[in-house]
């Protein structure tokens, strides 16, 4: 006997994703971008399935491309943040990284290392503000790189503000930007794409695009679920009720009692809660399935459980009934929306204590 819930993550739906990427910029290379442990997914079963197609992989920090490399991954691997820390200069030469710079003082450690690095990109500020150095800058840092004689190819790179904003003319501003910028330095090849750039905005061919979210078929746009965009769905978090009762009008229900029954209902206990991942600031009325059914949270979320009715059916609910969180045809975008996030934000934090299940 074990606990029903259960993470059931699709890899060839994974796969699916990553080539539709590449089909929209078939001139591009692409990075599978697999920090935060792919998003939740499970970065090493990921890259491992995808090791033989992806062009490379993009993490955010060393520790997780040597876990990638240690679990037998071989394609490059890409830091997106460069390093923290001078003596990751030479771990990035021993495993082959690639890496980001985007200061001086990466730049400096590089320097003192005597690393050789296959590929660089010298991460240029458009206007995100979060990272990154300015257009002259950059032009330094590209001329030092390529003095030094320790990166065999120099790259430029940049990362968008409001991409999934289309109404947004940020997106141009930094493009115009980083294009001028790239003239100016003379650096051919370009990374400036992530999933809703890749997707809807007009990106320079022949570089390097950086989907991350489409990966695991979530859209990055407001109201549009990744199925809508033609991406397949990743995770389905799946689990069973496991208690029922009747409630009478007026019962109230969970902690704080917050949930109060408008009329005689079932109410079902489903084993998922907070200590999974499942978002506790999802509101009352969020959606799920239920033995097939459209049903709606009903109070509030425990760490181990949520209280359920059906949303307009009278079938009789059960113990052992199935339960679908989000996945398939419930998307995690509309769960996100009734927590008060994004569908990034309820993937990446799963926790450890679902079951896995790899299909
Ligand atoms: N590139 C960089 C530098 C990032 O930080 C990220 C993710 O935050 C990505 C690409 C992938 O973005 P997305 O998941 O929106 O595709």
């Amino acid at each position: 006997m074990a606990r029903p819930l259960t993470a059931t993550i699709d890899l060839n739906a994974v796969l699916h994703n990553y080539r539709y990427a590449k089909k929209l910029h078939p001139t591009c290379k692409a990075f599978a971008v697999v920090k935060s442990n792919a998003y939740g997914h499970g970065a090493i079963k990921v890259a491992l399935h995808l090791d033989n197609e992806a062009d490379a992989f993009a993490v955010a920090a060393i520790e997780e491309a040597i876990a990638l490399r240690e679990a037998g991954v071989v394609s490059p691997i890409m830091l997106l943040e460069g390093v923290f820390e001078a003596d990751e200069w030479e771990l990035c030469e021993k495993h082959g990284f690639w890496s980001a710079i985007e200061n001086d003082l990466q730049l400096n450690w590089l320097v003192s290392s005597k690393a050789k690095i296959e590929k660089v990109f010298v991460k240029l500020d458009t206007g995100m503000h979060r990272l990154g150095v300015n257009k002259d800058e950059a032009s330094i840092l590209v001329e030092t790189l390529r003095k030094s004689g320790q990166a065999d190819e120099v790259l430029l790179m940049t990362h968008f503000a409001c991409a999934d904003d289309l109404s947004d003319i940020t997106t141009m501003n930094q493009l115009t930007y980083f294009e001028k910028a790239r003239y100016e330095i003379g650096v051919i090849e370009a990374s400036v794409a992530n999933s809703a750039a890749i997707m809807k905005w007009s990106v320079p061919e022949g570089g390097w695009i950086r989907p991350g979210i489409m990966l695991y078929g979530i859209s990055p746009f407001a109201g549009l679920t990744g199925q809508a965009l033609g991406l397949a769905p990743v995770m389905t978090l799946s689990s069973k009720v496991i208690s029922v009762r009747s409630l009478k009008k007026g019962d109230k229900v969970g902690y704080a009692l917050s949930y109060e029954a408008m009329g005689d209902h079932q109410l079902a206990t489903v084993a998922v809660g907070y200590g999974d991942g499942y978002p506790r600031h999802a509101k009352d009325g969020t959606p799920l399935v239920l033995n097939g059914f459209p049903a709606q949270l009903a109070g509030r979320v425990s760490m181990d459980m949520i209280t359920v009715r059906l949303t307009n059916s009278d079938q009789s609910l059960e113990i052992g009934q199935d339960a679908i969180l989000w996945g398939g045809d419930m998307p995690v975008e509309n769960v996100a929306d009734f927590a008060g996030t994004i569908g990034y934000e309820l993937v990446t934090r799963m926790t450890s204590r679902p079951h896995y299940r790899y299909i």
